[in-house]
């Protein structure tokens, strides 16, 4: 089934300067870029984001985290495509993510993990509205 998913490189991604390496390995895999832009948020944008993360305990800080800096946000589209960038992303705590995976690569903590991926249907359709109007999405 053909799915369009939210793709994030997180602020340390993009510090690092690995924004072309995480698009070069997505777009290897098949997946297609529709939309794409760098952005930065705003504590309450991060906070609205990560919203389904509330009153946990790495919430405070993810949030700090996730407005640090700028961010590539981009919706993916493909066949399967949420499930597959999350194979490719691997697991949140990287130390526990598969060889050959984004995070197995490149996180350097569980936080600072790189990259993000929507984890469901009903997640993507949320995230991607979160950042894109129907507009800037390519049909
Ligand atoms: P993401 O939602 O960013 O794609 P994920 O779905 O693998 O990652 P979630 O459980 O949704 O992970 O957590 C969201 C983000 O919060 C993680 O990517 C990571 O940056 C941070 N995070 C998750 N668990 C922890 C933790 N135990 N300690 C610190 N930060 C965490
Ligand atoms: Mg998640």
């Amino acid at each position: 089934m053909k799915q369009r998913t939210l793709a994030i490189v997180k602020p340390d991604g993009v510090s690092r300067n690995l924004v072309g390496t995480v698009l070069s390995r997505l777009e290897a895999e098949g997946l297609r870029i529709v939309a794409m832009k760098m952005i930065r948020m705003t504590k309450d944008q991060a906070k609205g984001f990560y919203k389904i993360h509330e009153g946990k305990p790495f919430f405070e800080s993810v949030t700090d985290f996730m407005s640090s800096g700028p961010c590539v946000v981009l919706v993916l589209e493909g066949e399967d495509a949420i499930q597959r960038y999350r194979t490719l992303m691997g697991a949140t705590d990287y130390t526990k993510a598969e060889e050959g995976t984004i995070r197995r690569a490149f996180a350097t903590d569980i936080e600072k993990n790189v990259v993000h991926g929507s984890d469901s249907k009903e997640t993507a359709r949320f995230e991607i509205g979160y950042f894109f109007n129907a507009l800037e999405v390519m049909g």
